[in-house]
């Protein structure tokens, strides 16, 4: 939706105060910390504290890239290879790591973090910045450096949680010489495309983005009603993770004293997690990565219809977006480090119905918030119209009354 001439925003304030920061931490990065900082708010989700004067040229920079204000699918519509739900498709197939502790420890099949370890020994890159616990405390997620096969392996698995990976984005590029990839979700992903817009060096040197499917960021006070309901004490914790040790896995936290405690996929992300999404994600209009090179996801079994979580080795989707994506996952795959089947666009709509309605969803919603006067960011090149009409009338009124009600109950 094009927003015409409007005075939203006029600070980083405007964004995080009309709830459309989806957190990932850019704004941080462009301005040194001492004026913006990220920091987890009481709802359990990351926003910048802007605490000096932003400079005025970072701030057309933020203007220009920020999530909260903008996402744009610049590849043109007469790109035979841009379908109009799933975005950018080269190649897209199912499959999963070769080696077996990728397959077993990561989210999926482990296709994504195979990928990252086919880039670091074919030397195509030096680094990946990306997500993972640093530290001793399980549930303190920050992005960092990977150099080899046991720090990748050491960061797979998703994390069902607040990140902000761009965060420190700049500064480890400043600290550190090569080439990088870097693994975000797909709005730290539209972020940092846009933002190579305005930065040479940084678009020389991050040479790969690599990104997931994301429902949405849960808070982190999901997280703690998890640990609540697994009856464990935080203090008391010291590993976590959301999933992966098998497909879907469970979510499972071992304490200090070697008890441990878990719950299945399905209900600590159908019951707990997902019942604290952050606001941006609701009407977010690309949870599939559509600007990154290489994304992955479920593949799901679908015996009847819909995804089935039974318990079995992992399988994840994995799409090739950009050409440069495609000769990657074709490497990796003739260097066995994956081993795929072909898959078809037909499948994804079985697979991840819930991308399939967010997309048909979003234009609604965005009118909804029009209608009560808030301002929505600018969504381009998305066919979002095209898609609420596919949804039909019924499931369109439903989508705006739902979030019209939502926004002005208070
Ligand atoms: C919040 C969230 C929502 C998701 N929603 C969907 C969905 O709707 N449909 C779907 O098919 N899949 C979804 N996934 C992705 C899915 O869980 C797997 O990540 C995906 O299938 C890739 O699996 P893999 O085994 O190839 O990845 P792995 O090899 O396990 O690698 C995962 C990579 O993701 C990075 N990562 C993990 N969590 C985060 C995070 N919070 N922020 C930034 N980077 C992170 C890690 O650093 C690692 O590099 C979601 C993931 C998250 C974190």
């Amino acid at each position: 939706m094009n927003s015409k001439k409007s005075t939203y925003p006029i600070h980083i304030e405007d964004i995080v105060s009309n709830d459309l920061c989806a957190g990932c931490g850019l704004c941080a990065s462009v301005v040194p910390e001492e004026i913006v900082s990220m920091e987890l708010n009481s709802e359990g989700f990351y926003r910048p504290k802007v605490k000096g004067t932003v400079p005025h040229e970072a701030w057309a920079v933020i203007k220009d890239v920020c999530p909260g204000v903008i996402v744009e699918q610049e590849s043109s519509s007469h790109n035979s290879h841009l379908n109009h739900v799933w975005g950018p498709i080269i190649d897209i197939a199912k499959g999963f790591a070769n080696n077996e502790a990728v397959r077993w420890q990561a989210s999926s099949g482990g296709v994504l973090s195979a990928l990252l370890i086919f880039l670091l020994e074919s030397k195509q890159v030096d680094f990946v910045v990306h997500v993972g616990v640093r530290g001793v405390d399980p549930f303190s997620l920050t992005a960092g450096i990977s150099w080899n096969r046991d720090d990748i392996l050491r960061h797979a698995g998703s994390r069902y949680a607040p990140t902000a990976p761009l965060e420190n984005l700049l500064s480890i590029m400043a600290h550190t010489d090569g080439k990088c990839a870097f693994v975000g979700k797909p709005c730290d992903i539209a972020a940092l495309r846009r933002y190579m817009k305005h930065d040479p060096e940084i678009a020389n040197r991050v040479v790969v983005l690599i990104s997931f499917f994301c429902a949405g960021i849960p808070s982190q006070n999901a997280t703690w009603d998890l640990l609540h309901r697994l009856k464990v004490e935080k203090s008391t914790v010291k590993t976590f993770r959301y999933r992966g040790y098998g497909w879907p896995g469970q979510a499972t936290a071992v304490c200090h004293d070697g008890s441990q405690s878990s719950m299945d996929y399905n209900s600590s992300w159908g019951q707990v997690l997902n019942q604290k999404l952050q606001f941006r994600c609701k009407i977010c209009p690309d949870g599939i990565g559509e600007m990154a090179d290489l994304v992955c996801a479920d593949a799901w079994d679908t015996p009847g219809g819909y995804p089935d979580f039974a318990e079995r080795p992992g399988i994840s989707m994995v799409i090739a977006r950009t050409k440069l994506g495609s000769s990657i996952l074709r490497a990796a795959i003739n260097g066995k480090y994956v081993t795929t089947e072909p898959t078809s666009i037909e499948s994804l709509n079985k697979i991840q119905p819930y991308q399939l309605a967010r997309k048909r969803a979003i234009l609604a919603r965005l009118m909804a918030m029009r209608v009560s006067r808030r301002p929505t960011p600018v969504f381009r090149g998305l066919y979002l119209l095209e898609n609420a009409l596919k949804g039909g009338i019924i499931f369109f009124l439903r989508q705006f009354l739902g979030m019209y009600r939502r926004i002005n109950r208070n």
